[in-house]
């Protein structure tokens, strides 16, 4: 298989002709040939991007109808889910049960922004002289999205869709890894109709490629989901130009679980809140924190169900685990075991890479960790998991908010009162009560403190898209 840059609608090889194998976790062998982009390809698309924003017709479209085309996409995107998830099973290695229900995300994503193109309005305001004070929600111009490569259809389409819906250009970078379904999408916008020049899609190394991007001064808005490292100096380049940036960032999530809770819903809950994606989840809950009265239950049947996972081939029915996206992923992941053992964690099961061709690896369960050593406090991004104890729900608040981070996170009882004082406790920016849920199409999502900046999804993401012209109209 080859793949070739979209570049505003058409499929070129590299300025330079270079290309990348994007490889099979599963085999640890090439599955694709992809062009390679690099800085001249990035200022390639910012040139269409630019044009296509000034005089394109996208821009310049009814918001209607602009809804309607990505409607039509969600639709294709459906009608493609097998082959779409079959690419991003592979691509990925992720079991293809999870690689379809990710296929069906993106095209709830298309479809929801289809229905709210049109939706996205200002305000009037009550001014004083008398007149008529109106603000207008206009696109903000040519927008670089980076991607990751952990859910990579999924996270282009959260940033594409609205980014498009608003009536910007847009050019995606993503994960040199992973690059397949992007192409794809972009290639299912255009055969519904999207104007030339309006989206582009240039695989290549984050150092050059993407960078070329977020220095480019023609960029207004940068929307970057990946590590806070990377987060870190992505915002330092875009303070030069003032470019306006929303980040996404990394995570070490508490899943907090209380005595009165029921065991047998919250463990098997618990295990894929940590364990789906084997891990490499922004969101993943990889430290539980557990009432001392149920704490020696919890370890052990936890472990017990972890035990259990099934760590196969991705195209497998059965798998529930896939490999890890690289060698260098499931080093990271076997080394933060090893890290944690000898800080002290007790290691109740797992944490071995499985022999073989492809980076699968054991779930790892690390049990009585402390919640300020290294293991509990970096993120791993891997299928590691601190199980911490707790006596009282202030401890639980303050070990919960022990972190650098604030993603995600749930809180698990029977007790009203108490979830709700938890939940106004925690602080981080998305939070579930009694369910390992995390993020939804309709519904604002982002991090506090390194985890970012910004809320994408639902109609908050219309804040990342747009700016907000205020008109006043004179009475006299
Ligand atoms: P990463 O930061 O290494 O890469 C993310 C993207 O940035 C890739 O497209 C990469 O090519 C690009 N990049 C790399 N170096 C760059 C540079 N110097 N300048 C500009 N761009 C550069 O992250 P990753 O390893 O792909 O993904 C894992 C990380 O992403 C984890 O930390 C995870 O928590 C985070 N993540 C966050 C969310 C969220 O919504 N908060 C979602 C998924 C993943």
């Amino acid at each position: 298989m080859s793949e070739l840059l979209v570049l505003g609608g058409e499929r070129v090889e590299a300025a330079d002709g270079a290309t990348d194998h994007v490889i099979e976790p599963a085999t640890a062998a090439p599955m694709a040939e992809v062009a390679k982009a690099g800085a001249d390809d990035a200022r390639r698309a910012v040139d269409i991007a630019v044009r296509a924003f000034d005089e394109g017709a996208w821009p310049r479209m009814s918001a209607r109808e602009r809804g309607r085309l990505l409607t039509k996409a969600s639709f294709l995107i459906r009608e493609r889910q097998e082959e779409l998830a079959t690419l991003e099973a592979r691509n990925g290695g992720k079991p293809i049960g999870s690689a379809r229900a990710e296929i069906d995300i993106a095209a709830n994503v298309f479809e929801y922004w289809g229905g709210a193109a049109n939706k996205i309005a200002g305000e009037t305001i009550p001014v004083v002289p008398p007149g008529l004070d109106v603000t207008l929600r206009e696109p903000v111009g040519v927008c670089a999205l980076i991607t990751p490569w952990n859910f990579p259809a999924v996270i282009a389409s959260w940033k594409i869709a609205p980014a498009l819906a608003c009536g910007n250009t847009a050019v995606v970078k993503p994960a040199s890894q992973t690059p397949l379904t992007a192409l794809a999408i972009a290639e299912i916008l255009y055969e519904c109709g999207l104007p030339e020049g309006t989206l582009s899609v240039l695989p290549g190394p984050g150092s050059t490629t993407a960078a070329a991007l977020i220095a480019d001064p023609r960029v207004s808005k940068i929307s970057f989901t990946g590590s806070t490292e990377v987060g870190t100096s992505v915002m330092q380049t875009a303070a030069t130009n003032i470019t306006r940036v929303s980040l996404e960032l990394g995570g070490k999530s508490a899943n907090v679980v209380f005595d009165d809770t029921d065991l047998d819903v919250c463990i098997e809950k618990s295990l894929w809140s940590v364990f789906d994606n084997a891990g490499q989840d922004c969101c993943a809950r990889s430290r539980q924190l557990v009432q001392r009265g149920v704490y020696d239950e919890y370890v052990e049947r936890f472990a017990a169900h972890a035990d259990a996972i099934e760590v196969g081939q991705p195209l497998d029915e059965h798998t529930e685990m896939g490999p890890l996206i690289s060698e260098g992923q499931r080093c990271t992941s076997l080394d933060y075991v090893s890290i944690g053992i000898d800080e002290g964690a007790r290691r109740v099961t797992g944490g071995t890479a499985i022999e073989g061709d492809g980076y699968f690896m054991r779930p790892a369960v690390l049990a009585d960790v402390g919640n300020s050593w290294r293991v509990a406090q970096e993120e791993i991004f891997g299928p590691v998991v601190c199980l911490i104890p707790f006596d009282d729900e202030d401890e639980a608040i303050r070990l919960a908010n022990g972190s650098p981070f604030g993603l995600s996170g749930t809180i698990w009882t029977r007790d009203l009162g108490r979830a709700i004082r938890v939940a106004k406790g925690i602080r981080t920016g998305t939070l579930s009560v009694n369910s390992a849920s995390s993020v939804h199409t309709e519904a604002p999502f982002g991090g506090f403190k390194q985890s970012g900046i910004g809320r994408e999804m639902g109609m908050a993401a219309v804040q990342l898209y747009t700016e907000v012209k205020n008109v006043f109209f004179s009475q006299e």
